[in-house]
């Protein structure tokens, strides 16, 4: 008989000090830790928990996913329908959320199966600590087809997915959709803290192995959703050389000009190119910095200063992400890698702790040591408040300063990333439409990049009138200046949305100055090949004929 299946993510809200989690723990990415500090400024936006579509999409079972339900919710659920197997995907720091939901599955569905999975599923033991029946480490969904009897090998299917939803930028819903695009899974670089290369074993599974396999993917679903902007979720799309030309290859010979945001690495990005990325339409660009002193193989021999510069002038927004508290960092050292990384300029900055966390090299390291902290709740094993281990120059209370002050570093002399990104896609349409002139791709891109420049020269005023200080504000005006110079002076309707963008963020400003602006992700539930009403009718319908036929009527076989 078929299994019918529920997948959900952990239970909200979040960001919140409760019985199953703290207020540090944000469920949105980049102002819990990229743009934290930067107040009104910080960007905003939420994230599916796109593994459960995946998953979903690609069994043959009916399905229910449950994203970002509340504990009500989840409860509702399993009193409402009878499930045989129920996936709980959570990370670390929900160890506690997940836990509870394993409880209500036993209390209210004894019979059901528990699946574990998720980056949390890598903690040691967790069979031990949190009841359930399977944990699933690694790709899942293999793991999970060949769990209900079907062909494990079978193609993959990408589910349509927006990438960002509710953005906000001062509180202004900003415009346009960016679908997902998940080419493949895990990286073999091993970096030995990277919880995502060691989840998925050092290795990369690729779900489309070759460049016109995705454009055939990316014309679906951009057909769809009626974007042509994706967010690449793959640890580093570019390192298949081949694969990213072969799939630009076949957007320039059929017109379909995608763009992307992606993360990569300073030995592929020059591997590369940067004027390739900008060919194949890259507008923003995650790179792991990490540490002056600790050096990588991927930045080995790199200038990255040089390297950011110059994505910078092709129109590409990069997040530059760092650690904090290595093994060299002390705290009268400290300082030199926050430097180093601020002046990386990116147009984003993550500064991260470093944290051994579950399956890495590094937590077997720090373990063998006894060096990790475990009176220190999984709740709090995320990065952005304490150090789950000892640090023999940092106390907890001190590491948390840093990395305050840190961020508010960043902050103070680069000025707000909404600033940065609006310059660097300026400077991209200038450099592109230069390089334009003798490249018809390239003038396309550049068309782009305007469009770019102009939706967030809407928010100057705005960003003028909540500059962080008198140095942002003299760069917001030598930035409008230059906008006037390259482009003339905005049209009346830029000029009404410029008044009108003003105004919500004022009234986002004064609300805020009454409540904690803090945001839950919204609650879905989708269901997956469960039959509709009438087909159950119709079912029961023949089921009832059935029995009242006699026994030679019946079906044979
Ligand atoms: S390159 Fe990035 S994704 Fe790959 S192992 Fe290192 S940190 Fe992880």
């Amino acid at each position: 008989m078929t299994k019918k299946l529920l997948l959900s993510s952990v239970f909200g809200p979040f960001g919140v000090d409760d019985a199953f989690g703290h207020k540090e723990n944000l469920m949105e990415l980049f102002h819990n830790q990229v743009t934290k500090a930067q107040g009104i400024a910080s960007l905003r936006f939420h994230h599916r928990s796109f593994g459960l579509y995946f998953l979903a999409e690609n069994v043959r079972a009916p399905v229910t996913v449950l994203d970002f339900p509340s504990r009500n919710d989840f409860e509702r659920e399993l009193k409402r329908q009878r499930y045989d197997a129920v996936g709980i995907s959570f990370i670390v720091p929900n160890f506690l959320k997940a836990k509870e939901m394993a409880r209500l599955v036993r209390q209210h569905q004894p019979e059901a199966q528990i699946l574990l999975g998720g980056h949390g599923a890598a903690i040691e033991g967790i069979e031990n600590l949190i009841d359930c029946d399977h944990v699933v480490r690694g790709e899942g969904i293999r793991w999970l087809r060949q769990y209900l009897g079907e062909d494990p090998h079978a193609p993959i299917h990408h589910p349509t997915l927006i990438s960002a939803e509710h953005k906000r930028l001062f509180g202004i819903p900003t415009p346009g959709a960016c679908g997902l695009l998940v080419p493949g899974v895990g990286c073999v670089n091993g970096c030995r803290f990277c919880a995502t290369s060691h989840f998925f074993g050092r290795t990369y599974t690729p779900f489309f192995a070759s460049g016109h396999a995705l454009f055939e993917q990316l014309c679906r679903m951009s057909n769809e959703l009626g974007t042509q902007e994706f967010f690449v979720m793959d640890e580093n799309f570019l390192k298949d050389k081949t694969r990213a030309q072969e799939l630009l290859s076949c957007m320039e010979e059929n017109h379909r000009p995608f763009s992307f945001a992606v993360f990569s690495s300073a030995e592929t990005i020059e591997a590369f190119g940067v004027e390739n990325l900008a060919r194949l339409g890259v507008f923003f660009l995650w790179i792991g910095a990490e540490s002056k002193h600790e050096t990588y193989d991927k930045n080995k021999g790199r200038n990255l200063q040089a390297l950011i510069r110059n994505l910078r002038d092709h129109g590409i927004a990069v997040l530059v992400s760092g650690i904090l508290f290595l093994e060299h960092h002390r705290p009268d050292t400290i300082s030199q890698d926050i430097d180093y990384l601020i002046d990386l300029q990116g147009v984003f900055t993550q500064f991260m702790m470093f944290t051994p966390l579950p399956g890495t090299q590094l937590y077997k390291q720090y373990k063998r040591q006894n060096r990790i902290d475990f009176d220190l709740p999984f709740e709090q094993w995320h990065g952005q408040h304490l150090l789950n281990f000892h640090h023999p120059h940092f106390t907890r209370a001190q590491a948390t300063q840093w990395l305050q002050e840190a961020f508010q570093q960043e902050f103070d002399r680069n000025s707000s990333s909404v600033y940065r990104m609006t310059e660097t896609y300026l400077r991209g349409y200038e450099t592109l439409a230069s390089l334009g002139n003798r490249d018809p791709w390239l003038r396309h891109r550049s068309h782009q990049m305007l469009d770019r420049a102009q939706e967030l020269r809407i928010l100057l005023p705005t960003l003028r009138h909540f500059a962080h200080d008198e140095l942002e504000r003299a760069r917001i005006n030598t930035l409008e200046a230059r906008f006037d110079a390259t482009l003339g002076s905005l049209d009346p309707t830029s000029r009404a949305l410029q008044l009108a963008a003003f105004g919500i963020a004022n009234a986002h400003a004064l609300r805020c100055r009454f409540r904690r602006d803090l945001d839950q992700p919204r609650f879905s539930r989708t269901r997956y090949r469960w039959p509709s009403p009438m087909h159950r009718w119709q079912q029961s319908l023949e089921s009832l004929a059935a029995g009242l036929r006699k026994p030679s009527e019946q079906p044979i076989g």
